[in-house]
């Protein structure tokens, strides 16, 4: 039974993160939860008035708590939020489990988390970021990268239990800030694929293909995936892609950019092979400063590369 949660950073994510906890935990728990712009704590307040309580600080959520949510955009964000005067490490964080969303390098992630371990031998902290955007949060069908042993980890089926309240799926990814590295690669993968997606339809489109000819063609073949088909970049091919409306409503391109640099950032750090990260990352932070592309899905690198549109 679990009678507190705490929940800080009610931004595009958290705050869908939280109306779910708010439906889906027992009526008599409470959700205390910290944002420095106050005013989406109180439209949290509103929403749910008998369970959201709001909170001073970041202290003063952890301390009210016995389990306490994070979802910050960047690295100095997470630091601040855990290791200020006024953050969650300045009151007594033991027994608590502490869980963070965000994406973010793992070097700040450890950062934190040795900064936990000398204070508290008996406080757990996981790095548990997410895939599948806005939507998926609103939807409660995101998928967790929890940082954590499948095997030798008796707080797994808890983990499980209380992710789930806010997704469909959790993957522990092996160990701490490993959630954080499987997360980037992916966005790696998923940046790289929208950039290749783009040029080999513009050549086929150029040679004379239909685009939706070639979407079929794909996907009846070995270049068969996600972005090629639901997330296509080209415009005209699947109605519900961003880039059918306008390129809105999708990842923000200046997103894919923080996620591409990180994982780029990582390539480096252990030293595997990166021949494809600077060009694309060159591409992500043009587009995230194109007026025609900024604020738009990421799967605008079709536009900002200059690939036909119609
Ligand atoms: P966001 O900017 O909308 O929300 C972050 C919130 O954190 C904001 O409300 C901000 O006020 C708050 N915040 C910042 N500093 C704070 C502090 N010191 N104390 C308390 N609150 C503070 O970002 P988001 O889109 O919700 O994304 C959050 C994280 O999830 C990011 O790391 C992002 O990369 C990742 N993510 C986002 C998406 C997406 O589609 N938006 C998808 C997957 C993962």
């Amino acid at each position: 039974h679990i009678d507190s949660v705490g929940f800080i950073g009610l931004g595009a994510m958290g705050m869908w993160m939280v109306v779910h906890l708010t439906e889906k935990l027992p009526a008599t728990t409470r959700l205390y939860v910290f944002d420095i712009v106050t005013p989406l704590m109180n439209q949290l307040f509103e929403k749910c008035p008998h369970k959201v309580i709001q909170c001073a600080n970041a202290k003063d959520v952890a301390d009210r708590s016995a389990i306490v949510f994070t979802m910050l955009p960047e690295g100095h964000h997470v630091k601040k939020v855990y290791l200020s005067e006024d953050g969650i490490c300045s009151g007594d964080i033991a027994g608590k489990l502490l869980i963070d969303c965000s994406t973010i390098d793992t070097a700040s992630f450890l950062e934190v988390r040795d900064h936990i371990a000398k204070l508290s031998p008996t406080t757990s902290f996981y790095d548990a970021p997410v895939s599948g955007g806005v939507i998926g949060a609103k939807r409660g069908t995101i998928a967790f990268y929890l940082g954590c042993d499948e095997e030798n980890n008796p707080e797994l089926p808890m983990l499980v239990e209380l992710l789930s309240l806010m997704g469909s799926q959790v993957i522990p990814c092996g160990g701490p800030s490993l959630g954080l590295a499987a997360k980037l690669s992916n966005n790696y993968l998923s940046g790289i694929i929208a950039i290749a997606c783009s040029e080999a339809m513009d050549m086929g489109m150029r040679s004379g293909l239909d685009p939706r000819v070639l979407a079929k063609v794909y996907a009846a073949g070995t270049a068969q995936n996600t972005v090629c088909d639901r997330f296509c970049p080209v415009p005209g091919v699947y109605p519900e892609a961003p880039s059918s409306n306008g390129y809105r409503n999708g990842f923000k391109v200046q997103l894919m950019k923080k996620d591409f640099s990180l994982a780029v950032e990582m390539a480096h750090n252990v030293e595997a092979v990166n021949v494809l990260g600077g060009a694309g990352l060159r591409i992500y932070e043009g587009a995230s400063e194109d007026v025609r592309c900024k604020d738009l899905d990421s799967r605008v690198v079709f536009r900002y590369l200059g690939g036909v549109e119609d």
